[in-house]
């Protein structure tokens, strides 16, 4: 039922400085809204590091919607960074500031809330996305913690931003519209819509078709975002696209997609990767025609993608490996797990993902030689450290090329946030900084924080802290490539890898023994007990100062540790030949093959990232290319030729990220930092071929 009301009651105590945000107060009619109504929409990233930001397409297309619903009445302008949005509003508030709200930037938001209401009273503040708790309790919550927000929207934003608008602008302030949320008097007043009675067809104006993004597409550091379909239909309880009001799968237009397509392709700056935001591409037999029309702009024009991220779909296997094939026929394909526990993944929302189907799909993957990747989470509920170490066991099992464990970050919305989820496994959580979100806005620090499963009934933190190591060993023995022939090697010995590296965690020699303290008090250190006490603490100037200039991901930070020091490198290297030299005898072709495994990755290494263009040869024995280059296929043969080569698009990739001005910038942090981009650590290996 729609609520009645004057104006939400922080507006009507401003209501004596109205005119500043140009409404006009009629002596007939009452309020009729404002003349030309400006807008500022953003959303805003921090921009104190170069990491994989995207255009921002979700206000885009309130823009798009707003500007065809009103093209006379209203004025908007995007934005994306801090800096831009701090200078225009310095220069000339908006009546209507709008701000996506995610868990990377909700106290940026609120710097600029406070910001805006400083400089202009009357501008009217809303933030929407997808960062809140949707329950009416958890929206109330929110609104009072913000006192100077004017409304919050819930869920998908275009059509209750157009209605917001158009309340404002006609000035018929007696309605609050569906899914736009206030307090009033205290009160939280809010109305659900129906979402389940949505069209199937998404009915927006493109944001690319319509040159919404053109601005951002000039700038070649942000990578262009597709969407062809909204909602997702699994209910996973740690994400907040799982949530039921989202999880019909609702589609853009076809004709607009392949179009959109062409747009980004034709529009004269070089993107090298696009991200497709779906949460199942694949799941619609149109998908495949969409891939196809990727690769046809991948191969025939020139500003068109190197590659692309996506996310395959759980359960249409087939579909998943025919889209692979066309978008990235020697890439990789993406297929996440998070446990490998049943009882963990129906706890978790996963029951209705089918693992026997998942595993199918990795099969075929591996079958035609494409690599798998997959996300493993530690924290899940019901998960044991036991059934952890299982599960990154079943995952080499299991054949995936590249398995990223990682913690749960608790957000505000999703089922595993909620009261009694907490309750019910018991969740510890703790807080540290989001890596890369700090800032200054008006001359006031800002940062953000996330809060992370410590510990549950099922896991102890200290129990989940150890496993901090051996997530760092997959990432750099396994996942960086520089000790993966030999892991491949041992499991063909019959030493599945997460026991050889959890062997090397438990008796390392002594630069490791170290290097893993470091890592465990590291992994420890950087967590504050609570929000307000780290707020408290990143608020004094200096540690400030420590957290914009020296806070980093210590998986990242630890393997730029080991990639720039021989030693350590060489002490895996020993461990690991101890430890599956122990599974055959002296002597005997496996000796032979494991001493070329060894040498050839030396080469397939690069030593030194800012290597240029080279190209060499090997003969190696059939098995050992087999385990270099993860195929079977040339296992029989006696000798066969390798080429080890380092392309021009691996050092145009770290030039463009490593080189400032020409000159290279090799420090361990910017190593880093650099490891952060998408495709970064796969430059740290030089390509290998089988010539013969
Ligand atoms: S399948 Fe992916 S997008 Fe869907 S709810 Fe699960 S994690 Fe979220």
């Amino acid at each position: 039922m729609a609520q009645f009301c004057w104006l939400p009651r922080r507006f009507d105590h401003h209501v004596g400085e109205l005119r500043c945000a140009k409404i006009k107060l009629l002596t007939e009619g009452g309020l009729n809204g404002y003349d030309n109504m400006k807008i500022y929409l953003a959303d805003l990233v921090y921009d104190t590091i170069q990491t994989n930001i995207v255009v921002p397409l979700n206000i885009a297309y309130i823009a798009a919607a707003l500007s065809q619903r009103f093209p006379e009445d209203v004025e908007i302008k995007l934005f994306k960074f801090p800096s831009l949005l701090e200078k225009a509003i310095k220069e000339s508030p908006p009546d209507v500031l709008g701000l996506s709200h995610y868990s990377w930037n909700t106290r940026l938001n609120q710097a600029f809330i406070e910001f805006c209401k400083d400089l202009n009273p009357g501008t009217v503040c809303v933030m929407g996305g997808p960062n809140i708790r949707v329950d009416r309790d958890g929206v109330y919550e929110f609104l009072k913690k913000i006192p100077l927000l004017d409304y919050y929207i819930m869920f998908e934003g275009e059509e209750p931003f157009l209605a917001l608008a158009e309340y404002l602008l006609s000035g018929k302030r007696c309605v609050i519209p569906e899914n736009c949320a206030t307090l009033i008097d205290g009160q939280l007043v809010l109305e659900f819509a129906d979402l389940s009675k949505r069209e199937k067809e998404i009915d927006l104006p493109s944001p690319y078709l319509t040159g919404w993004l053109d601005e951002f597409l000039r700038d070649e550091n942000l990578m262009p975002l597709l969407e062809t379909n909204r909602g997702c239909p699994f209910g996973c309880v740690y994400c907040a696209w799982g949530i039921a009001a989202l999880s019909k799968v609702r589609l853009r237009p076809m004709h607009v997609v392949l179009q959109e397509i062409d747009y980004i392709a034709g529009f004269g700056v070089k993107h090298p990767v696009w991200v497709f935001c779906d949460a199942n591409f694949g799941i619609l037999p149109r998908d495949v025609k969409i891939a196809r029309k990727i690769r046809d702009v991948m191969e025939n024009k020139a500003f068109g993608p190197s590659a692309i991220q996506l996310w395959a779909s759980k359960n249409s296997t087939e579909r998943n490996i025919e889209i692979t094939n066309i978008v990235s026929p020697e890439g990789a394909g993406g297929i996440a797990i998070q446990s490998a526990d049943k009882e963990v993944l129906i706890k978790s929302g996963r029951g209705k993902i089918n693992f026997n189907r998942l595993a199918q799909q990795i099969n075929n993957f591996r079958e035609n030689n494409l690599e798998v990747m997959t996300d493993i989470l530690i924290g899940l509920p019901g998960e044991t450290a036991e059934s952890h170490q299982k599960t990154l066991c079943s995952s080499f099992d299991m054949g995936f090329g590249k398995i990223s464990p990682m913690n749960i970050r608790l957000l505000p919305g999703t089922e595993y946030e909620s009261l009694e989820f907490r309750n019910t496994y018991q969740v510890k959580t703790k807080f540290r900084p989001i890596f890369g979100c700090y800032g200054i806005v008006n001359g006031k620090y800002v940062f953000e924080l996330e809060e992370s499963i410590r510990a549950t009934k099922d896991m102890t933190e200290t129990e989940l802290n150890r496993f901090k190591v051996m997530h760092w060993l997959i990432y750099l023995t396994w996942n960086l490539g520089l000790f993966k022939p030999i892991l491949r090697f041992a499991q063909e010995c019959g030493i599945n890898p997460a026991q050889a590296l959890s062997e090397l965690q438990n008796n390392p020699p002594p630069l490791l023994k170290e290097l893993f303290l470091d890592i465990e008090q590291k992994s420890m250190d950087e967590w504050f007990d609570t929000e307000e006490e780290m707020i408290h603490y990143y608020n004094i100037p200096e540690n400030f100062n420590l957290l914009t200039k020296h806070f980093v991901k210590l998986n990242f930070l630890y393997i730029a540790k080991c990639y720039v020091s021989n030693a350590m490198t060489e002490e895996i290297r020993g461990a690991l030949q101890g430890i599956i030299g122990r599974a055959f005898r002296n002597g005997t072709e496996d000796e032979t093959i494991m001493k070329e495994i060894f040498k050839a990755s030396t080469l397939i290494v690069s030593g030194n990232i800012l290597q240029g263009v080279f190209s060499t040869r090997m003969w190696v024995h059939g098995r050992t290319a087999a385990y270099i280059i993860g195929s079977k296929n040339c296992a029989d043969r006696d000798m066969v030729e390798l080429e080890i080569s380092r392309p021009p698009e691996y050092v145009d990739f770290c030039r463009h990220y490593l080189e400032v001005g020409g000159e290279p910038n090799l420090t361990e942090h910017t190593l880093t930092r650099f490891l952060e981009a998408a495709g970064a650590m796969d430059r740290l290996r030089n390509r290998v071929r089988l010539v013969s």
